[in-house]
């Protein structure tokens, strides 16, 4: 339903660590209505993914207390549940991997899951939840394992789901960008210094900057800190991006 990530090096200070611009994001985004929502950040060569059934405030008493590390990325989901009862392991982010080497979230619905949670499991690749989503997290993992780059990897995942997607992915290999692909499910990057952000709409990030670039269907983007660099699923580099300033009150 509701989708935030981040990319950047906040000082370590409470209330501005990336998890916390993650759930500012959420909270911007609760409008849309939700049944759960999570987050996910890197601790070192560790995915750290916290979760919840309800309000976010219950995301919130996960958090509290726990110490959480200053990763230079976040990614956040608020769910409006398809697949799945609303429960803490339907949630979203959902983790990746024989080793839950990466994090991922979904809005919008994958009509082939069940085909590719046939051919995953076969692969050795364990399911604990019953989204449709964890297939993308698995498969992205997958290609990773292939490819060894998380772009490449969300390419080649996309071009093999079917249906409305936008994923936003982080993995531990490569700790310093989030990598986000869309089709038919709305994508903005918000453009900071030294820092940017992905939302599923301008709401998750305007209380942080102004400046948005919309990413068009049947595109990958993958943002760090300082680059934003955007393909279509084929990997050809898209250099007619639509970019603009938020008018907001
Ligand atoms: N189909 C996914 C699920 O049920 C994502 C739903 C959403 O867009 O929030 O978990």
């Amino acid at each position: 339903c509701g989708i935030v990530g981040y990319v950047g090096q906040r000082p370590a200070s409470p209330s501005s660590r990336p998890v916390d611009v993650a759930l500012q994001g959420l909270a911007r985004l609760e409008y849309r209505g939700y049944d759960s929502a999570g987050v996910a950040v890197l601790d070192g060569s560790e995915v750290r993914v916290a979760k919840a059934k309800g309000k976010l405030k219950n995301l919130r008493g996960v958090l509290e207390g726990q110490d959480v590390p200053t990763s230079a990325v976040a990614i956040g989901h608020t769910r409006w549940a398809t697949h799945g009862a609303p429960t803490d392991e339907n949630a979203h982010p959902h983790l990746g991997g024989k080793d839950d080497e990466l994090a991922l979230v979904h809005n919008g619905i994958i009509e082939n899951f069940a085909a590719l949670r046939t051919s995953l499991e076969a692969d050795g690749y364990t399911f604990r939840s019953e989204t449709d989503s964890e297939a993308a997290a698995h498969l992205v993992a997958r290609e990773m394992q292939r490819t060894g780059d998380l772009t490449l990897a969300l390419r080649a995942a996309a071009v093999q789901l079917e249906g409305a997607f936008t994923l936003l992915a982080i993995h531990r290999d490569q700790p310093d960008r989030v990598v986000a692909a869309r089709r038919n499910s709305p994508l903005v990057v918000g453009l900071g210094e030294g820092e940017n952000y992905l939302g599923s709409d301008v709401a998750a990030f305007v209380d942080n900057t102004r400046e948005a670039l919309e990413i068009g269907q049947d595109q990958v983007v993958t943002v760090t800190a300082d680059d934003v660099a955007v393909t279509d699923f084929e990997g050809t580099e898209v250099t007619e991006k639509k970019q603009y300033t938020i008018a907001w009150d």
